[in-house]
């Protein structure tokens, strides 16, 4: 019995040639069945006996059902998935049942590339779920893919009426222009921050602009969850369009005076979700003093301790 089939036994010799092939697969060669037009094989790994065509074992690499199940296994319990059936148009897929409760149809070798760490098996649907909060924070509804079909956008329409195709990217940081209200993320209050970031590369500060600096420490970063972090300043700003103004113009001042204490990407990599706007801590009084300046220009209308006069 092979495979739940009784089978005929033919004992004659086998060829070498074949036993090698078999031999690099991983397989012992161990006689003939069917006439000579197949051969029993033994997995070397795990032992299992199954047939195989002789052109099979002799022209490509076979493989062993009961290991590539095993380890697709452990691949699925190592990330969390279960498997609950076979894609019916294709072999190579699978409908999984996700960590989130979500069913994902997904090709078997990519879940094992997940589990080699090499990607993350990601839910569509949740990540619509996300992108639908993120457009509603900003006063949007998701409606579905772009009409453009461009990849990283979403159409969207706005409370006003107006539908728009928007990237994901600029609207989960509220960087929208309506082009039907005219509302525009740049006439939107904003602030200019200055984050301390405890990486475990070494401390460093962040200087940028957001119209919710929380939100952007937070999430948008990307830092790790033990990361230590602080909001050492935030100064309001009227508009995005002049926080981007002034938070450029210390950037480069910082540049222009203090070069020395720009930290480079590749000192921090990716423990933050960006390129640039990084400096050493000792930094830290400096863009301080530089940020007074600004607020002094800026009074905030809203904050009773700011002078007016
Ligand atoms: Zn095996
Ligand atoms: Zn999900
Ligand atoms: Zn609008």
């Amino acid at each position: 019995m092979v495979d739940g089939e009784k089978i005929s036994i033919d004992l004659s010799p086998l060829p070498a040639s074949l036993r090698i092939k078999a031999d690099r697969s991983g397989f012992d060669l161990i006689l003939w069945t069917q006439g000579k037009n197949w051969v029993v094989v033994r997995c070397r790994s795990c032992g299992t006996v199954s047939r195989k065509r002789r052109s099979v074992v002799r022209d490509t690499r076979i493989e062993c059902k009961h290991c590539i199940r095993a380890r697709r296994l452990a691949a699925e319990h190592k990330i969390g998935v279960t498997l609950i059936g076979a894609a019916i148009d294709n072999h190579k897929y699978g409908l999984f049942l996700l960590p989130c409760g979500h069913i994902s149809r997904r090709q078997y070798g990519l879940i094992e590339a997940a589990a080699q760490g090499k990607h993350k098996v990601g839910c569509v649907e949740c990540r619509e779920e996300r992108y639908t909060c993120e457009a509603k924070n900003q006063g949007w509804d998701l409606v579905g893919p772009p009409t453009s079909g461009k990849p990283g956008y979403r159409n969207y329409n706005h409370r006003c009426g107006q539908r728009q195709d928007v990237s994901v990217g600029n609207m989960s940081n509220g960087d929208v222009d309506c082009s039907g209200c005219g509302e525009s993320w740049s006439s939107k209050p904003s602030a200019i921050y200055l984050f301390w970031i405890g990486l475990s590369s070494g401390e460093v500060i962040k200087l940028g602009y957001s119209n919710n600096p929380r939100r952007r420490l937070r999430q948008q970063l990307k830092i790790a969850k033990g990361v230590r972090t602080k909001i050492l300043r935030v100064i309001p700003m009227p508009t995005g369009h002049t926080a981007c103004v002034e938070e450029k113009a210390l950037h480069s001042q910082m540049k222009r005076t203090h070069a020395k204490l720009i930290v480079p990407k590749h000192k921090y990599g990716d423990g933050i979700n960006t390129r640039t706007e990084i400096y050493r801590v000792e930094a830290r009084e400096i863009i301080l003093q530089m940020m007074d300046a600004v607020a002094a220009r800026f009074p905030d209308t809203e904050d009773p301790d700011d002078d007016l006069n």
